[in-house]
């Protein structure tokens, strides 16, 4: 009971004296039965609490009275919470039970009594998942009826306001919840004020001597301050007043909180945070003019302060999530440091101090308003959404919410220009998921004020974004890697039903088994070769849609019948080359010789001539219009290769005799080779349509292909060979017919 003295009468008047100020309060809020409820809840809870008291040895009647006061003067709660203000510690600590609430108060006050009760002692659980078991019901009272957070961040406030006299053990474990969930709580219902005080108080708990010596050079320093801000201010008050504007100006050094918060987040020493002056100039103006009195005093300001361009920031526009509306500045003082200027009005001032209850009040009057209360339905459907979908580890459910609800926020468009808010981080496929599950399991990709972005591009505020999806899109494991919403996250999950590793797994026995029905042994190389020769980016790639079914079974045994290593795309390239004997080789020269007596000048090797095979070598992978040589192998083969390939120069260099000239055949009109670069959405068989156009469709020869893949979107540059530009601009336009590109640009110039 410590230094508490205890006086019957002196604190039967103190009761009373402060009942009075509440009801005072709400004076102009209340109806007679209204002020009647007040009253008996008032003798209910003074009856009911009689004969306890507070650790500090105080009537225990001061704390619903205080957390009442809190409700209705802070938050601007009116008669029904200060009600239940009044009674939430009764069913708690009394005999009363929530069934007398209910015949006494009705069914409104039981709920948010029931509420109340429920968060009470929720973080005395001694594990993490005990924890995140309570924090849950928590949050669905507060997904019920918001006054219960709102009184329990009343009753939360008075209670570190109190803290000093519990124990040490207990301080420290009520100031981390604090810190962990009700003051961010706070800030999310745009309590600005109770949030700051609350991070404070916890600091004071969790880290005291950072506490101590902050706080003890803010006290220090005051007198300083104020020189300064009365000087930077005199100039400013002076125009106000001549220009008949009603105003207030305010100036608040930051919280210790936030200065530490600054400390640590940016590297700054304490100087020089103390140097960040944040002065606030509210002003009084009716609603239809508040915006553009702001704009006039802004141009005040800067007339007489040189602003900094960069950190002006217009939440008068468009509101922060929570409802904060404000028109920021930062100026250059005369003696050279920065001044932070918050310029508002009265009304967006008090919906800055008291957040969402300060709404009710001005309801009705302007859209944003309205936005803020979809904004604030949105936020409640969000917890929802993670109560509803969250069957992880409880640890997960934690930081689910963490990041969900509690972390920065983005505010980006949909084509229509409705606004989305995201939490900072979020990308296209949370975008997505967002409006919709569809929209993010066939997502491929988006356009963000008309550039084509991939899934993974991270969001950022003011940004329109427009969906681009495909019917065969397939949510993948990998799209976890891209998203940070808990939506996005679990709707991926869901998607993805299998895991791919076994998928893959799976896979692999599926192709052995194809393998040795054709006689072949399965190795890792033979899998990657014919992954890449079907065109898929890895091994595992292949496997996986192998076992999806999504290979056709029939392409896969001509490619593995097709044991030359031939690229694909030189599947499609007519290869006849001209060779001229100079070869020893017995079984060869028969054929040869007959050949060269028909034509003198050259061997023309084409398909006729089936006893002599030639494959094109899988290590340069030579096609028309390179250099190239052949190199009688020991088989009889001629393996054709590109004459500056290094193993045809090792080749030649020992086995001198066996290389034979080579050309490539066709050569009507001269070709001209010319470079395309190609952009899009990636998807699976594209490279191969891309080839199929090109080679097939058109008949054209190429060069190089080179596509690179990055998560979902590609850059490709072919290199081709046209006959002229009626040629090149058909080429063209094929291949912007192929789903999934978007650009096609001739490359002017370009290395061979
Ligand atoms: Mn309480």
């Amino acid at each position: 009971m410590g230094a508490y003295q205890i006086d019957t009468e002196k604190e039967r008047q103190e009761i009373l004296k402060r009942y009075r100020l509440l009801v005072t309060l709400l004076r102009n809020k209340t109806t007679p039965e209204q002020k009647r409820q007040i009253r008996k809840a008032f003798n209910i809870a003074v009856a009911g609490h009689k004969d306890m008291r507070r650790k500090s040895g105080e009537p225990y009647i001061y704390h619903p009275l205080e957390v009442a006061r809190i409700a209705a003067a802070d938050i601007g709660l009116g008669a029904t919470s200060v009600i239940c203000a009044l009674l939430h510690d009764l069913v708690e600590d009394t005999d009363y039970t929530l069934l007398d609430i209910r015949e006494l108060f009705g069914e409104t006050v039981e709920k948010i009594i029931d509420g109340l009760t429920k968060i009470e002692g929720v973080m005395d659980m001694q594990t993490p998942s005990m924890q995140a078991e309570n924090f849950k019901k928590i949050l669905l009272t507060l997904s019920d009826d918001i006054r219960v957070i709102l009184i329990k961040l009343a009753d939360r406030l008075h209670n570190m306001r109190t803290l000093d006299s519990m124990i040490n053990e207990k301080q420290l474990k009520i100031a981390s919840e604090t810190a962990f969930l009700y003051a961010p709580l706070a800030h999310r219902l745009g309590l600005y004020a109770i949030k700051s005080e609350l991070e404070d108080l916890s600091m004071k708990y969790i880290e005291p001597e950072i506490y101590q010596s902050i706080s003890s050079l803010i006290t220090k320093t005051k007198e300083e301050r104020d020189r300064f801000i009365n000087d930077f201010v005199t100039p400013i008050k002076k125009i106000l007043k001549d220009d008949n504007v009603d105003f207030e100006i305010i100036s608040r050094i930051k919280s210790v909180h936030s200065i530490w918060h600054k400390m640590k987040t940016k590297g700054v020493p304490l100087e020089q945070v103390f140097d960040l002056f944040a002065i606030r100039i509210i002003i009084d103006s009716p609603i239809e003019r508040e915006k553009a009195d702001c704009w006039k005093v802004y141009t005040i300001v800067t007339s007489l302060y040189r602003p900094n361009p960069d950190r002006l920031r217009d939440w008068i526009s468009i509101p922060k999530a929570n409802g904060y509306e404000s028109l920021h500045t930062t100026v250059m003082s005369g003696s050279g440091k920065w001044v932070e200027i918050q310029i508002r009005s009265r009304r967006m001032n008090e919906i800055a101090e008291k957040g969402y209850a300060a709404h009710w009040k001005y309801k009705n009057l302007t859209q944003k308003e309205q936005n803020f209360e979809a904004g604030l339905d949105e936020w409640l459907t969000k917890i929802r959404d993670i109560l509803k979908t969250n069957d992880g580890s409880a640890l997960d459910f934690l930081s689910d919410i963490k990041l969900n609800l509690f972390s920065e926020e983005i505010f980006v468009f949909t084509p229509a220009g409705d606004m989305k808010t995201l939490p900072k981080g979020s990308t296209i496929l949370d975008f997505a998921y967002n409006i919709h599950t569809d929209l993010g399991n066939k997502c491929i990709g988006a356009k963000v004020n008309y550039n084509l972005v991939p899934l993974s591009y991270v969001l950022r505020s003011g940004e329109q974004i427009e969906i681009i999806t495909s019917k065969v899109q397939k949510p993948k494991k990998e799209w976890l890697d891209y998203v940070v919403t808990s939506k996005a996250r679990e709707k991926i999950k869901d998607a993805v039903k299998v895991d791919r590793k076994i998928q893959v797994e799976e896979g692999k026995m599926r192709f052995v088994k194809i393998l040795s029905d054709n006689n072949v042994s399965y190795s890792d190389e033979y899998v990657i070769n014919i992954a890449r020769r079907m065109g898929y980016k890895s091994q595992n790639d292949f496997l996986y849609n192998l076992n999806q079914d999504e290979v056709s079974i029939s392409e896969l045994k001509k490619y593995i019948e097709n044991k030359d290593g031939r690229n694909s795309f030189i599947d499609y390239i007519t290869l006849r080359p001209l060779i001229k004997w100079r070869s020893t080789n017995k079984s060869l020269d028969e054929v040869i010789t007959k050949q060269l007596k028909s034509n003198p000048e050259s061997l023309v090797l084409d398909e006729d001539i089936d006893q002599i095979k030639y494959n094109i070598s899988s290590c340069c992978n030579p096609i028309h219009g390179d250099q190239v040589v052949g190199f009688i192998t020991d088989k009889n083969n001629i393996e054709i290769h590109r004459t500056n390939c290094e193993q045809a120069i090792k080749m030649m260099s020992q086995f001198g005799n066996r290389i034979v000239k080579a050309k490539w055949r066709n050569h009507e009109g001269v070709s001209i080779l010319t470079g395309l670069k190609i952009n899009g959405i990636d998807r699976k068989g594209l490279v191969k349509e891309v080839t199929d156009v090109i080679s097939g469709q058109l008949n054209l020869n190429m060069r190089s292909v080179n596509f690179e893949s990055s998560e979902g979107v590609f850059d490709g540059v072919i290199m081709v060979y046209v006959q002229n530009l009626e040629n090149l601009n058909e080429l063209i336009s094929e291949l912007k017919k192929i789903k999934g590109i978007d650009k096609v640009d001739r490359i002017n110039s370009y290395k061979v």
